[in-house]
């Protein structure tokens, strides 16, 4: 094993193998050793500041800091649930409205019919 390995082997164990930034469990295979602060000169190589990291989430983070990279996924977060939420009051209103429809419907045959 290359010193590279044993120390990404040494940062998966320490972080049981868990995705710093999502918690969820990977493989070895699946995990990055992660710079958290990776344009600090200072801290960057120490073993501090590596952290087990998945594919997606190291690719998303990219070189930013721990904070811009939660408070971007926390943005995007909230904005797939206001079109969520949108598209579900959409819908609820398309029933309303369909059903809205087939009342006024019942109503304009009674008060067509021949008495
Ligand atoms: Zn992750």
């Amino acid at each position: 094993m290359s010193v590279k390995s044993k120390l990404k082997m040494k940062i998966h164990k320490r972080d049981g193998f868990r995705c710093h930034y999502c918690g969820k469990k990977f493989i070895y295979s699946e995990l990055h050793v992660d710079h958290m602060y990776p344009r600090s000169k200072d801290r960057r190589d120490k073993i501090e500041n590596l952290v087990t990291a998945c594919i997606k989430c190291n690719t998303t983070k990219s070189d930013s800091t721990p904070e811009e990279f939660l408070l971007r996924s926390y943005r995007k977060h909230k904005e797939l649930q206001e079109k969520r939420d949108k598209s579900r009051t959409q819908l609820q209103y398309d029933k309303l409205s369909i059903q809205i429809e087939y009342f006024r419907n019942i109503i304009e045959n009674l008060s067509s019919e021949p008495e």
